[in-house]
């Protein structure tokens, strides 16, 4: 789960982290109010969406008087901001964030996430901030400094101020940073963060280390023991589909491609995305059902699939153990009817009544098309959208008088010719 950046320096300040004054806005008027209220001559309007980068994409404003914050927020709020982590579309601002404005002299980064390979959380520091820290791993790694904490000791007082020095602060400041990073590791501990990052971490003028952006996202599996932090959970922010899906506890993950994928366990279902991409095809989504799924979580499933309008077609790859064959075909055949499916469906099942499952398939006078392994399953459903595109592209020729009909009726009879198969 990921949090707005205000929500972020809310927690890092109960957690000691020095982070410039704010308050979070609505609307136009609370933004100029908030600024007010905060005093001072210099305000920065910042645009709370969860993606970063969005000073690039103007929706971080420095303003001089109340005026611009006026202005600034008015251009802001509503706005769809486009950074590199939005994708293409980019994402609605509904909220913002009025901070007094910082005297900036030194722009660094720090970061902390759990590293695999040593299963410990490791922290990232670097006198490189304010940038892509993606770029400057790339560029000149030398520069980001590492600390594999110890889980037993936590960040210990040594490790905390090597780093501090190691990214350049001046003497004065070690002491403070170090500090600052300790507190940084009671936070992700503390709330069962997967990733705190602070980008950039500053040293002002007056010689003190704050951090200006926040970044936090946490564990789900944890959340369970935070409902403070699930209670900062902004729906806005989330795909509607991975909303719904959870309502089902179905484990689904929007993709870009226009294949839907239904599949249990998720081992199998990242095998069977990698068996789309292997015939060319691209995965719509990624969605586990689980081991017990039931003909109704099956039909949700469907459903969500099918709310995605770049589906083209459907492959649902099944391993029956726990699972058994024919409830999948039950529930199957059940969505198939109540969505009444317009694009082919591929089913490929293998396991636990197995047959007693192809048999309701067949049966249900649906024009499922069978698979028989894994291979043939990704073969056949790319070999369906090609048939299908192939299809349409006749019969648009063909009727150069017809207008817009035109584009429904190939579908229509398409559909049908399958069924007659
Ligand atoms: P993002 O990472 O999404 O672009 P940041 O919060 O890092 O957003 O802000 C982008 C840049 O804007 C910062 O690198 C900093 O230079 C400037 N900035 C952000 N907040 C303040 C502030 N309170 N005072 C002064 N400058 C700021
Ligand atoms: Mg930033």
């Amino acid at each position: 789960m990921k949090i707005h950046e205000y929500q972020g320096k809310e927690l890092f300040r109960k957690y000691g982290v020095p982070t410039p004054r704010g308050i979070p806005a609505f609307s136009v008027d609370e933004a100029v109010e908030a600024a007010k209220k905060l005093g001072g001559n210099v305000w920065v309007v910042k645009a709370q969406i969860h993606a970063g980068g969005r000073g690039k994409g103007g929706g971080v404003k420095v303003a001089k008087t109340l005026e611009q914050v006026r202005e600034f927020s008015k251009q802001i709020l509503g706005m769809q901001l486009k950074t590199h982590q939005t994708g293409p579309d980019g994402q609605k601002v509904r909220r913002l964030l009025i901070e007094e404005g910082a005297d900036i002299k030194k722009e660094l980064y720090a970061g902390m996430v759990v590293d695999r390979g040593t299963q410990k959380v490791v922290l990232m520091a670097s006198s490189e901030g304010g940038m892509d820290i993606e770029e400057v791993a790339a560029h000149t790694p030398e520069k980001i400094h590492k600390v594999f904490i110890d889980p037993q000791n936590g960040l210990t007082d040594r490790e905390a101020t090597e780093v501090a020095r190691k990214i350049g602060l001046p003497e004065s400041a070690v002491g403070e940073a170090a500090e600052l990073f300790k507190k940084l590791y009671k936070t992700f501990w503390d709330t069962d963060a997967s990733l705190v990052e602070v980008n950039p971490l500053v040293l002002t003028g007056g010689g003190k280390v704050v951090a200006l952006d926040s970044k936090i996202n946490f564990d789900d599996n944890a959340l369970f023991r935070h409902p403070d932090i699930v209670a900062m959970r902004d729906l806005d922010e989330e795909d509607p589909l991975e909303i719904e899906a959870s309502k089902y506890d179905l484990n689904y993950i929007s993709l870009d491609g226009n294949i839907a994928c239904m599949v249990n366990g998720a081992g199998l279902a990242m095998a069977t995305m990698d068996t789309v991409k292997l015939f060319g095809g691209a995965p719509a989504n990624f969605l586990d059902v689980g081991g017990g799924a039931t003909a109704e979580k099956v039909t949700a499933a469907f459903k969500i699939m099918l709310s995605n309008p770049k589906v083209k077609a459907i492959l649902v790859n099944i391993f029956g153990g726990i699972m058994k064959c024919d409830t999948i075909a039950t529930g199957v055949v059940a969505a198939a009817r109540e969505v009444n499916l317009k694009v082919p469906l591929v089913v490929r099942m293998k396991g636990t009544n197995e047959d007693l499952g192809k048999k309701i398939l067949k049966d249900s006078g649906l024009p499922i098309i069978s698979a028989d392994n894994m291979g043939d399953a990704g073969k056949k459903v790319v070999a369906a959208i090609a048939k299908k595109k192939n299809v349409a592209v006749k019969k648009k020729a063909k009727p150069a008088a017809k207008k817009k009909p035109a584009k429904k009726a190939p579908k229509k009879s398409k559909s049908r010719g399958k069924k007659e198969k």
